[in-house]
């Protein structure tokens, strides 16, 4: 199946009971045990079943096998957000004493984790500019456990690279994690560069109507666990039976990685997804690749709009000939740019905030990849936390607007910029 047809039909089973053409979401904590044996079976690992929806729930079973299906991976895990499946993939790796080396233009809520809760595990995230991929090895040392960057970077809008870093990554027997939110599947694919695990906050465009939270892990498992310095998956598992997760799994060794997430952050720490919202998530996938192609034209259009308008400073878009990223993003994204957008409004921090202001179709909030267009001002919001240098750091000016288009008639998206730009 191609990726469209995957979109609508990918991981589903006909209920054998109501042969239900929609996927049912089942509003259960619990699941029956037929005997003794099969409930002992299912805690023993003999058996993958359901046992509590905190570990599983077949609404969500569908929405990972669509999305590792959609991903070119091997096993997908939902969670409660894209935080969470941040989350989750670091200390499934790692412990005290290790370190990451991650990309410096991070999601903000990504670069607080990674600042401030890691370093309370005592796990060491290391920044590097990741324009020059050769950034990640100068900072790899035999503590370092992962490699971590996003596919377009926010919201500098900066091009990771990636096929680049996943060579540095594997020659160093390293794990390769790349937050893809910013790029859907049906954009770019990041395992088939050599990604190892891919995120999603399935928030965004998966979701894509701004009305539902929730994150997916994809792991591609084409990674080598058994590389003892991977304490997690190579010494008995005290908690789970003395189980050694890259060693103890049989046939679902490749999926050691997504196993192990399951059985331990998730069972433990228990930020697991609703099934409402994976039925959410699997109804916004059905539409995934025809939004994606509107947002693409939209964005280009409106980044073609602002180049030429006089109360512009700069304009931000990968798909922009001129644009640094250009030549990265066209190696990348085959079937359209996406909706981000950045710019820069004359006049500095209070023309960038009178344009906000002004703006009446556009909604001014805190958000990425809904169906309807967004703009936010990062200096006074989502990175106000940020000192001078790390906005400096991150790409970001006091001018600068973030919007991500979105899918209604350009004309309307256009006049609505036209009249908040003779505002401000
Ligand atoms: C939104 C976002 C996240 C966080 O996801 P939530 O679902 O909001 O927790 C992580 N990374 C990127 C790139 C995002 O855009």
């Amino acid at each position: 199946m191609r990726f469209a047809t995957t979109a609508l039909h990918g991981g589903r089973k006909v209920d054998s009971d109501t042969l239900s053409c929609g996927v049912p979401i089942y509003r259960t904590t619990s699941y029956l045990f037929k005997d003794t044996e099969h409930a002992a079976n299912l805690f023993a690992l003999k058996e993958l079943g359901n046992i509590y929806t905190r570990i599983g729930n077949p609404t969500q079973e569908v929405l990972e096998k669509r999305i590792a299906m959609l991903e070119g991976g091997a096993a997908s895990l939902a969670l409660a957000s894209g935080t969470s499946a941040i989350f989750y993939s670091i200390i499934n790796i790692c412990e005290a004493g290790n370190e990451v080396v991650a990309a410096n233009n991070l999601y903000g809520g990504t670069y607080s984790q990674f600042d401030s809760i890691l370093p309370q595990l005592g796990i060491k995230v290391k920044l590097v500019d990741p324009k020059n991929p050769e950034n990640f090895r100068r900072a790899i040392n035999d503590k370092t456990r992962a490699l971590y960057c996003e596919t377009i970077g926010n919201p500098g809008l900066t091009m990771t690279d990636i096929e680049a870093v996943a060579k540095i990554a594997q020659e160093h027997a390293l794990p390769l994690i790349v937050d893809a939110t910013f790029t859907p599947p049906c954009l770019l694919r990041p395992i088939d560069y050599g990604a190892n695990v891919v995120i999603h906050s399935l928030t965004k465009w998966i979701g894509g109507h701004g009305t539902v939270l929730g994150g997916i892990v994809t792991d591609a498992g084409n990674f080598d666990w058994t590389d003892p310095k991977f304490t997690l998956f190579n010494e008995p598992d005290a908690s789970y039976h003395g189980l050694r997760y890259a060693h103890d799994l049989g046939e679902m060794n490749p999926i050691a990685f997504a196993l192990r997430m399951r059985l331990v952050p998730l069972r433990n720490l228990g930020a697991c997804i609703s099934p409402d919202n994976c039925w959410s998530f699997l109804q916004g996938l059905e539409t995934l690749s025809l939004r994606m192609e509107r947002h693409s034209a939209n964005g280009l259009a409106v980044a073609n709009f602002l180049t030429t308008h006089k109360k512009v400073e700069w304009v931000n878009y990968p798909g922009l000939t001129e644009n640094e990223n250009n030549s990265t993003a066209k190696h990348y994204l085959k079937n359209g740019f996406g909706g981000m957008v950045a710019f820069g409004v004359k006049g500095g921090l209070n023309a960038g905030k009178r344009f906000i202001e002004s703006l009446h179709l556009i909604s001014h909030l805190a958000n990425v990849g809904d169906a309807k267009s967004l703009a936010i001002h990062p200096a006074s919001t989502t990175h106000s936390q940020l000192s001078e240098e790390q906005l400096k750091a991150s790409s970001i000016s006091a001018s600068m607007v973030r919007l991500s288009i979105g899918i209604e008639h350009i004309d309307d998206i256009l006049e609505d910029l036209t009249q908040a730009l003779d505002k401000s």
